[in-house]
């Protein structure tokens, strides 16, 4: 009999397909991945936006992750939209009980519109309770602006916000350089000692919906597969820059990345 290497992702779902547990799902499924959910919110949304955010109970949360972990397990997880504090801390607790190790942490805060994914006040419940649990926290600049205080425009910025993260209790900072000025992104790995850099040039597209929740999967669905890290990290890179490139014209808004042509 074959196995599988299996991931979890805890997050929101986007009724749209192109962020959250879809766009999780479809990602693990793309790359060879058994792939399990625990859904923390519905939201209700397409390119254009989200028009409505309803979360689950928490109790929904934890049966939810004990149900498929007790029975199916998980290589590694991921957790995205976690909404409120509450949720965050039973994340955590189950993440504990369960002895996760492989978990990508994508501090999901506020949709590309607008709409807050995260409440203001769970912000510290995620930097006290969930950032220690973390193999690899996933922030791009505005959410490691959020975590650190910090202002971050530029790699030097990047570098010294990373620290200040890698500081709260996570392994690994990735941090994601999509929103710096300029035609040069680059995306910054620090494990508490040194950094690794990686640079490509911006794909200019308005298709990017969904491109943080696509790589933390595509980073978590490596890490299942038994990857180490640094070589996760670059497969997850490889694979979203070509999920952008390749993104198909999906709705009249924001289209999603989540599709392979
Ligand atoms: N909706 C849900 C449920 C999400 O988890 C995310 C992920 O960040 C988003 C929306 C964000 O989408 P966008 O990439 O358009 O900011």
């Amino acid at each position: 009999m074959s196995t599988v290497a299996k991931a979890m992702t805890i997050a929101g779902s986007d009724s749209g397909g192109g962020a959250g547990i879809q766009a999780d799902l479809k990602t693990f499924h793309q790359l060879g991945v058994y792939g399990t959910s625990a859904i923390t919110a519905v939201t209700a949304q397409n390119t254009l936006g989200v028009a409505g955010v309803y979360p689950l109970p928490t109790e929904a949360v934890t049966q939810q992750i004990r149900e498929v972990l007790r029975d199916i397990g998980a290589d590694a997880a991921k957790t995205g939209m976690l909404f409120d504090a509450a949720i965050i801390r039973a994340v955590a607790e189950e993440v504990r009980a369960f002895r996760l190790e492989k978990l990508v942490v994508d501090p999901v805060m506020v949709a590309k519109g607008g709409a807050k994914l995260l409440l203001d006040e769970a912000i510290d419940a995620l930097k006290t309770h969930l950032l220690p649990l973390a193999e690899v926290v996933t922030p791009n600049l505005p959410e490691a602006e959020c975590l650190t205080g910090m202002t971050i425009r530029t790699p030097a910025d990047m570098r010294e916000g990373a620290k200040a993260i890698h500081a709260l209790g996570a392994r690994h900072v990735l941090m994601k350089g999509g929103h710096l000025d300029g035609e040069e992104i680059v995306d910054m790995l620090y494990d508490g000692q040194a950094f690794y850099e990686m640079a490509h040039s911006r794909i200019h597209t308005r298709h990017t919906h969904g491109t943080g929740c696509t790589f933390s999967a595509a980073l978590t669905a490596e890490l299942a597969k038994g990857k180490p890290l640094v070589e996760a990290v670059e497969r997850a890179n490889r694979f979203i820059v070509q999920a952008i490139a390749t993104a198909p014209q999906i709705g009249g808004g924001h289209g999603p990345t989540n599709h392979w042509a």
